[in-house]
């Protein structure tokens, strides 16, 4: 095995030594009885204050792992896993295909890093697939007294702080950003949840840090809504010309104004500038022309009532309560002559690459990442490391058939799952939406194909546990959309764990009708198993409560082993019974289908990136089972029409073939790569630009989180009010002037914004020497803020710090609410102001920056301003 691996992968074999080691170590650490083994994490953690490193105690704390996992799961890790834990360790990317064991691999790196940081993240994409991981590793790591932490989306305040406060955290990415968010609008520490960013390992991360790159996550509020501008914009746009005012881009779905129109604008609407950003009209009149030039009525949106309502444009499916952002939805309401609802403004946002950046260890797994390796690199500094295979890849990749029209296609695809079928062999398609799902599972009907759909809609996705425990049966025949791509694991034969706790929930839910021909398990139910479910019929009694979640509680009892309660003792002997005969079987028809070739996976178009399909044809061929895949193409397919078809038209031509005969020739397959590459940079380069135009944002928002995290840490902030009074007055005198009459202005405009009485007395020689002036205003400002403070804690001691913490958040938040609506209408009308060969990304760092000055002096006059007039007790009652 290890000879094996070594041959197979030159990168890795550094790490022989390694592994060497923790073969070695794990022998001795067999012989530990259950209190030593867990004494080890106390022995590593000493080792570590000693002065050992992190890399200088691997071998042992890996080991550890391995052990605990063996008595905790009875599972013996592989090498490759371990080669996987220590990429991990290091930093990096460990690309390993489907069903190499990511989950257990991800507890080496954890275990060790939470030696000296605990607060590890463990991310994964969605709520369930956390909650699985977690559920099914804990008694791992509570053989080694490792705290495992668990975040959900409906969890409260009190109960995130107590898992983040854990050694090892299990949570999504979207609860890890919006904690992140969220936790920086707090105005108590008590409200602060999460503790450090130390390291992450992210599980599919090309998922996480590639696919949802494009979109920010934000946190969002209501607020005034403009609707005169949204009104004088559409009149506007009803007499706007197109190609004479402005132009529009099909292909991107943009609109973008001529010199002629934007002068027309500017005359219509007697501003001297369009883009000018404390009162900004561009983007009201780029909406207005959108709503009347590229969304149509009855086509993007239909009208209910008072509302407008977006119809998906893939699925023809209508998209309740969604709007589209950044003002379109109001112009479309304006154009429609609707009441304009309420605007939605970010009130705090952060893209997942900047979320993830702020960790000082990142690292992360995935099956398919080595395309995007050059991204990865780049932009986060992660290597991609491919992991072998524990047993050899064997699956088969045919060349993709390409038909002349779509419909051709489409009738191969019904063709070869017919044939496929017949033999016996379970078949997967892949399709890129739910309405090409559906209409293929209609030809299939014509096929008298059984099948089974797997898709957004609600009604399928109910089923996708049920389907894919059983997508790798004889004879099993599943379309699928992308949805089911992720987590997912289809084992040849069925898979008889998931299959006996499904048949064991419908027996419970539905006691008297367990034998339905409806379940899609209810095939399996020979007569040994319906002798089992007969006998236990009377025996189990579940209470209403635990129907609830039943999923949960029989977890709870098939993993739990001293169990006491009968009841409980009923349920995991039922459970056991049922699984010992159905892995019965399961392995007969696991080896019938291995025979016929295994699963077979068919693609029903290219991507938009090689990724994709490769997790497509990741699902067959698992663990060195046999499998295949094919992917057939037509000219109509997009990429092949955006990208490239022209070059592939033309062989198609050369060579004269009807429409039914497909091509499948290497020069094709040449030339889709090349499309397929050509539209992934296309991506590559959005991705690229929104994280260099995103970065300038995020060093803003990270100066001014760090500002807010230490005032709201700070239990004394006098000081940092007095520094605020400093820099405004500093700000304001820099403009000194020789005149005394000017410099008397200044004078009484810094006491008039400080509350200084104006009566004090101030020499013209004084006046005019701008370090005496400054020095004078600085000793009356201290003499104010005493003052001040006196008054207040006269009407209720501690009320000055309360207040001064009070304004002071309120005033950053509001600031910074405030500033990134600014930013994003400089984002949005940078490209149009720069003229000449001005980059538009320096202009717009600049303009950032400037934006960002003028906000910060803003909150610091603001917020002495209002503290030195802070009076009546009742105000901040009122206020707070
Ligand atoms: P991945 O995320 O890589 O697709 P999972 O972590 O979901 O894989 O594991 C897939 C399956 O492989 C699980 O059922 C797990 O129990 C099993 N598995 C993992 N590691 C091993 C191992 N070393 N030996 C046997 N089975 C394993």
């Amino acid at each position: 095995m290890f000879k094996f691996l070594e041959n197979r992968i030159d990168k890795t074999k550094k790490y022989s030594y390694l592994l060497e080691k923790i073969r070695n170590i794990d022998f001795n650490l067999k012989k530990l009885s259950a209190k030593e083994l867990k004494e080890q994490t106390n022995r590593l953690k000493s080792l570590l204050n000693n002065g050992y490193s992190l890399e200088a105690i691997l071998p042992e704390a890996f080991a550890t792992v391995k052990e605990a996992t063996k008595r905790a799961l009875g599972i013996e890790m592989f090498d490759v896993q371990i080669l996987g834990g220590i990429a991990l360790h290091e930093g990096k990317i460990a690309e390993m295909k489907t069903g190499e064991g990511k989950t257990l691999v991800s507890i080496l790196p954890a275990y060790l890093n939470c030696l000296n940081r605990p607060g590890v993240h463990i991310v994964t994409v969605n709520d369930y697939l956390a909650k699985r991981d977690a559920e099914w590793v804990t008694e791992v790591y509570n053989l080694l007294d490792i705290r495992v932490g668990l975040i959900q989306q409906d969890m409260h305040t009190k109960d995130r702080q107590k898992n983040y406060n854990c050694d090892v955290i299990y949570l999504t990415n979207s609860e890890l950003g919006f904690d992140y968010l969220r936790d920086n609008m707090a105005i108590d520490t008590n409200n602060v949840v999460q503790k450090t960013f130390s390291f992450a390992i992210i599980d599919e991360v090309d998922s996480i840090l590639i696919d949802e790159a494009r979109t920010p996550l934000i946190i969002s509020g209501p607020s005034e809504t403009k609707s005169t501008k949204y009104k004088k914009a559409t009149e506007l746009a009803n007499v706007l010309k197109n190609t004479m005012h402005y132009e529009i881009d099909e292909k991107n779905r943009n609109i973008t104004l001529t010199d002629n129109g934007i002068i027309y604008c500017e005359t219509f609407l007697k501003t001297a500038n369009l883009y000018n950003i404390q009162d900004p009209w561009a983007q009201y009149i780029l909406n207005a022309l959108k709503a009347k030039e590229l969304f149509l009525r009855n086509r993007h949106y239909i009208l209910r009532g008072e509302e407008i309502v977006i119809v998906d444009e893939f699925t023809g499916r209508i998209m309740n309560g969604r709007r589209w952002s950044d003002g379109l939805h109001q112009a479309i309401e304006s154009k429609e002559y609707l009441p304009i609802q309420k605007e939605n403004k970010t009130l705090a946002s952060i893209t997942y690459q900047n979320l993830f950046l702020l960790y000082e260890k990142l690292s992360g797994m995935t099956g398919t990442a080595k395309t995007e390796e050059t991204e990865l690199d780049k932009i986060y500094n992660l290597a991609v490391i491919t992991i072998p295979t524990n047993k050899q890849c064997i699956r088969k990749d045919f060349f993709d058939l390409v038909y002349k029209t779509e419909f051709s296609k489409w009738q191969a695809v019904a063709q070869e799952c017919f044939l496929m079928n017949k033999k016996g062999r379970p078949v997967l398609v892949g399709t890129t939406n739910i309405e090409k799902s559906e209409m293929l599972a209609k030809m299939l009907e014509a096929y008298k194909l059984k099948y089974n759909l797997l898709n957004a809609r609600p009604k399928n996705v109910n089923k996708e546990a049920e389907i894919i425990a059983q997508a790798g049966r004889k004879y099993a025949l599943t379309i699928s959309t992308n949805m089911a791509g992720r987590g997912t694991d289809i084992i040849l034969g069925g898979n008889a764990k998931a299959m006996t706790k499904l048949i064991i929930i419908s027996f419970i839910k539905n006691k008297t009708d367990y034998k339905n021909k409806r379940q899609l398990t209810s095939n399996i139910l020979n007569q040994k198993i319906v002798n089992i479910l007969d006998e236990y019929k009377n025996k189990i009694e579940i209470r209403s409560a635990i129907n609830e979640n039943l999923e949960a509680y029989l977890y709870k009892i098939i993993t739990n082993k001293n169990l006491t309660n009968i009841q409980e003792i009923y349920l995991n002997e039922f459970y056991s019974k049922i699984l010992k005969e159905l892995k019965i079987i399961l392995e007969k028809e696991k080896r019938e289908v291995i025979k016929l070739g295994g699963l077979h996976v068919i693609g029903t178009e290219r991507h938009e990136s090689r990724r994709i399909d490769n997790q497509l044809k990741g699902r067959a061929g698992r663990q060195g089972d046999p499998g295949s895949s094919r992917f057939f193409l037509s000219l109509d397919d997009q990429l092949l029409r955006i990208f490239g078809g022209d070059k592939i038209k033309q062989v198609m031509q050369n060579l004269d073939i009807d429409d039914n005969t497909p091509i499948e020739s290497t020069i094709l397959n040449k030339s889709l790569d090349n499309a397929q590459k050509k539209v992934e940079s296309y991506f590559y380069d959005i991705r690229k630009q929104l994280f260099e135009y995103d970065a300038v944002i995020n060093t803003q928002r990270q100066a001014i989180y760090s500002e807010r995290k230490k005032i709201l840490e700070t239990k004394f902030i006098r000081n940092c009010l007095i520094e605020y009074g400093q820099s405004t007055i500093n700000e304001i005198l820099s403009t000194s002037s020789n005149n005394d009459i000017v410099q008397y202005k200044t004078f009484e405009r810094i006491c008039k914004l400080f509350n200084i009485p104006l009566s004090l007395k101030i020499e013209k020689e004084d006046l005019l020497n701008v370090n005496t002036l400054k020095l004078f205003l600085y000793e009356q400002l201290y003499i104010t803020y005493d003052l001040k403070e006196a008054y207040l804690e006269q009407l209720k001691p501690g009320l000055t710090r309360q207040l001064e913490k009070y304004y002071l958040l309120e005033q950053i938040d509001q600031a910074w609410q405030e500033h990134i609506e600014r930013m994003s209408v400089l984002r949005e009308t940078i490209n149009w102001r720069s003229y000449g060969q001005q980059d538009p990304l320096i202009e717009y760092k600049n303009e950032a920056f400037n934006l960002f000055l003028d906000m910060t002096s803003y909150i610091r006059q603001t917020v002495v301003y209002l503290m030195m007039r802070s009076r009546l007790i009742t105000n901040l009652n009122k206020n707070s």
